[in-house]
């Protein structure tokens, strides 16, 4: 089940946390993985451990809000079957403490590296007779997490675009779902824990994970899960759609 065998996949984000996870459960099931990160550290770490564990793939240095870098990179890989849109980053802030670089930063790579990255893929995966795309949005596009507004706002607008690929392009057999987690463990986290709470790690980390109604973050683990099954053929009848994966958060 869930096999990906003959598969080419993109994950932008791949270096880090959920899409290192989501790399390596790709490759695991088979699939050519092409791990996207502004990290060249990350992402060489992340293809040799995939290498260790049988699996293939290539690591790619791109800045996923650079439109040229992107069409570079989707020029060069050619073939593709899946598309995780993945990589995004978070500012903490009300709508008043939100300067206009924040908002430009956050909504370059959160929704113009989206938007890069669909640019240069439909039309592989069109060429290739269909294929699938997973976008990472976030439960704050639909609760509007407390002092994220340029987040929240970036994430709302993932949700909007997918839908509008999965319309577009569902005649061309392409599907394209996002996903929406409440907190997932990742270095994402925990670098929001030690710029905001120094020296206070390990209190903040448990008062997170109990802010859950779960009682815990979710793992990384769990959540690449859900968007191999959305990328499989398995899921062939799925498209337009959102998935939370909260532990509870949206409607507990
Ligand atoms: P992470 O910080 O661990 O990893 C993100 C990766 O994206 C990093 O390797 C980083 O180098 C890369 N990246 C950042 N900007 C980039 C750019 N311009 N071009 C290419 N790569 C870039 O983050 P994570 O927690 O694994 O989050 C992954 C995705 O999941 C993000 O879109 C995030 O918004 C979303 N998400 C995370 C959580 C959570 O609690 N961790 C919850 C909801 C949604």
């Amino acid at each position: 089940m869930f096999r990906l065998d003959e598969k080419t996949a993109v994950v932008t984000g791949g270096g880090s946390g959920i899409g290192k996870a989501v790399a390596q459960v790709f490759a695991a099931q088979g699939a050519f993985v092409h791990i996207v990160d502004l990290s060249v550290a990350n992402a060489t770490a992340c293809l040799h451990e995939l290498q260790q564990n049988g699996g293939k793939g290539m690591a790619h240095t791109c800045d996923v809000s650079d439109q040229q870098q992107v069409n570079v990179l989707f020029a060069k890989i050619g073939k593709l079957d899946i598309l995780v849109n993945n990589a995004g980053i978070a500012h903490v802030g009300n709508v008043e403490n939100t300067g206009e670089a924040d908002f430009d930063r956050v909504f370059n790579v959160n929704v113009k590296g989206v938007y890069n990255c669909l640019h240069a893929a439909v039309p592989l995966m069109k060429q290739n007779g269909g294929g699938a795309i997973l976008n990472l949005s976030s439960i704050a596009a639909v609760t509007g997490i407390a002092d994220r507004f340029a987040y929240s706002m970036s994430k709302g607008a993932v949700h909007a675009m997918s839908l509008s690929v999965a319309r577009d392009y569902i005649k061309d057999h392409i599907r394209s779902n996002t996903i929406s987690p409440a907190r997932v463990h990742t270095p994402f986290v925990d670098g929001f824990i030690t710029k905001n709470y120094p020296g206070r790690e390990a209190e903040m980390f448990d008062k997170l994970s109990k802010s859950q109604p779960i009682g815990r973050m979710g793992t990384v683990d769990e959540v690449a899960k859900l968007i191999l099954y959305l990328c499989s053929d398995e899921a062939a009848f799925i498209t337009g759609n959102d998935y939370s994966i909260d532990g509870g958060f949206i409607k507990l």
